[in-house]
C-alpha cells in the first residue's frame, strides 16, 4: 500500500488555534461519521479538549447501519462519553445537540451570558450542515481546504447560544492505513493517496466480513474467494470492459465504490467498536 501523506504544518496551525478557541468555550461538539466514528475521529482534539464537557455527534447516521451505531452510543456511554446519532440534514433533530451540550455545563442564565460551544470535525463529517440546521439558515463556515487560513468565525445561533467553528484543518489521522482506508472507502476524504482499486479490493474485504448477503444480493457473486477476484467478477458482471474484453478494474471500482456511497447496498457500517 502507498503511504498516506501527513500535513505537520497545518496540524501546527490547528493545535494553535484550538488551543486558543477552547478556553473560550462552555463545551465541544465533536461532529464524527456514524459509519467509521473511531475513523472520523481527530484524537488532536481529545487531547487538547482535556476536561471540558464534549457532545459526540454520529452523524450521517441515515447512512449506518443502526445497530452498530447503538453498540458505538453504548461503547462510549461506559467511558462517559455525551453521544448523540444524528442526521444533521434534518433541522428539527439538530436542536437536540444543542439540549446535550447545554445539560453539560453548570445551569445559568444563558441570555445574560450565552452558552459558547465549539464545533469541530475533519472535513465533509456534516459540519456546516449541522450548523445551517441549527441556525435554521445558511451559515458558511471554514473552507476545509488545506491551504486556507482565517480567523475563527462566531456565529449567534440565537439569543442563548453563540458557536465557534474550528478555522483550521483537522486533519484525520492518515497516518494509519487501515483508518484511511475506511476514510476513502466511505467517500468521506478523497485525499488519501491510495488509488480507487486498492480501497474498492480494501472495501470488498470489509463488507464480506461484515454484510456478505448485501453483497451477494447486489451482485449474485457469492465472493468467497479474495476480494480482487470478487471486484473483478462485479466488473465482468457490470460490463466495466475495455477493448478485448478485458475488465476495466478502475471501472469495477467505482462500481462497487459507488454503490456503497450512495446507500445502494444499504445502510453500512465500517467500523465497529472494540468488543
Ligand atoms: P463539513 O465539511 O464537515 O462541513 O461537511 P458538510 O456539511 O459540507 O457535509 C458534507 C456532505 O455530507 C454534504 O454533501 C452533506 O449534504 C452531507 N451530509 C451532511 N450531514 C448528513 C447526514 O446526516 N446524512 C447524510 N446522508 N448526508 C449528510
Amino acid at each position: 500500500m502507498q503511504s498516506i501523506q501527513w500535513f505537520p504544518g497545518h496540524m501546527h496551525r490547528t493545535r494553535r488555534q484550538l488551543a486558543e478557541l477552547l478556553p473560550k468555550a462552555d463545551a465541544v461538539i465533536e461532529v464524527l461519521d456514524a459509519r467509521l466514528p473511531q475513523a472520523s475521529r481527530n484524537p488532536l482534539l481529545h487531547q487538547l479538549r482535556g476536561p471540558k464537557p464534549c457532545v459526540v455527534v454520529l452523524n450521517k447516521s441515515d447512512l449506518a447501519d443502526p445497530e452498530v451505531t447503538q453498540a458505538w452510543v453504548t461503547h462510549w456511554k461506559a467511558h462517559d462519553l455525551e453521544v448523540l446519532p444524528l442526521v444533521a440534514t434534518d433541522a428539527k433533530v439538530s436542536r437536540r445537540v444543542l439540549q446535550a451540550a447545554r445539560a453539560l455545563v453548570p445551569p445559568r442564565n444563558f441570555r445574560l451570558r450565552p452558552l459558547v460551544l465549539l464545533i469541530a470535525g475533519i472535513p465533509n463529517v456534516g459540519k456546516s450542515t449541522l450548523l445551517n440546521s441549527l441556525a435554521g439558515r445558511k451559515v458558511s463556515l471554514a473552507a476545509d481546504k488545506a491551504a486556507i487560513t482565517r480567523a475563527p468565525k462566531r456565529i449567534h445561533l440565537d439569543e442563548e447560544t453563540t458557536l465557534y467553528d474550528t478555522p483550521g484543518v483537522l486533519w484525520p489521522k492518515l497516518e494509519d492505513q487501515h483508518d484511511a482506508l475506511l476514510l476513502a472507502a466511505s467517500g468521506a476524504i478523497r485525499e488519501t493517496a491510495l488509488d480507487l482499486w486498492t480501497v474498492a479490493v480494501g472495501a470488498a474485504a470489509l463488507l464480506h466480513q461484515y454484510y456478505p448477503e448485501r453483497l451477494r444480493a447486489r451482485y449474485g457473486i457469492a465472493g468467497d474467494g479474495p476480494p480482487e477476484e470478487f471486484l473483478w467478477n462485479v466488473g465482468k458482471r457490470r460490463g466495466c470492459l475495455r477493448a478485448g474484453g478485458v475488465v476495466d478494474a478502475e471501472k469495477a471500482a467505482q462500481v462497487l465504490l459507488g454503490d456503497l456511497r450512495s446507500g445502494k447496498l444499504g445502510r453500512i457500517s465500517l467500523q465497529k467498536p472494540p468488543a
